[in-house]
């Protein structure tokens, strides 16, 4: 199984560069987050004797008790899935940066429990960027003003927004969908926020989502192989 994580690995990041190559970015431009996510410590540990540091959990429980399991290791912990008010105290103890944020009271309590030893947490908004009806994210309309009430919260640091589209069919329609988040990216930027995380791609679609400007990929299947 290490060999194959790490062989995983290290096709992904090919696919970046070539990503990266293929629109003439640099390809340290793109962070790769690695998703864990139902995965067991010893998959992360595999990983990280990979190079791999950043990694990415959805279920804010059982990504607490991987903490603990991996707190031997110097690693970076993302939360990207959907917070609850009764789980925020555990990530602002837990967690190095937070994706998923899409409403105020949960940035509040984020930051009013975030412990006063740790840096800022690190946080993204999560857009709705596609109009899913059944997803989570702020919608596009609604980004601007969450965003800079978020920005004035004292200990977290807004540093983008995360998008999660609908599966594309083509990779025109990937794009197209790609394009429109980083031109929030860019009207948030445009409108006084100094920002620096465009989170989108995942492996179905990092080729189109870097190719738009993403700065930041969550990658699960394609390095961890399929979940159960
Ligand atoms: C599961 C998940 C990913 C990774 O998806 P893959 O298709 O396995 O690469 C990325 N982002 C979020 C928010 C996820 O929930």
């Amino acid at each position: 199984m290490s060999t194959s994580v790490s062989a995983n690995l290290a096709q992904v990041r090919k696919r970046i560069e070539l990503a990266c190559q293929a629109v003439g970015r640099a390809s340290d431009t793109v962070k790769l987050l690695a998703v864990s996510k139902t995965m067991p410590a010893q998959a992360v540990r595999e990983a990280y004797a990979a190079g791999q540091l950043a990694f990415g959990e959805n279920y804010i429980q059982e990504g607490v008790d991987k903490i603990a399991a991996l707190a031997d290791l110097p690693l970076e912990w993302h939360c990207i899935g959907p917070i609850q008010s009764n789980k925020t105290k555990l990530v602002a103890e837990n967690f190095a940066w937070v994706h998923s944020i899409d409403r105020l009271k949960i940035a509040e309590r984020l930051s009013a429990q975030r412990p006063a030893h740790l840096t800022p947490l690190q946080v993204c908004l999560q857009v709705n960027v596609d109009g899913g009806s059944n997803k989570s994210g702020v919608a596009p309309e609604d980004l601007l003003a969450l965003a800079q009430d978020v920005a004035k919260l004292p200990h977290l640091q807004l540093r983008g927004i995360m998008t999660i589209p609908e599966p594309a069919e083509t990779e025109a329609e990937a794009r197209a969908v790609h394009q429109q988040a980083k031109r929030l990216f860019d009207h948030l930027k445009t409108a006084g926020l100094t920002l620096d995380t465009l989170s989108m791609g995942m492996t179905a679609d990092l080729e189109a989502a870097v190719a738009e400007g993403s700065t930041c990929v969550r990658v699960g299947t394609a390095i961890f192989g399929a979940r159960q």
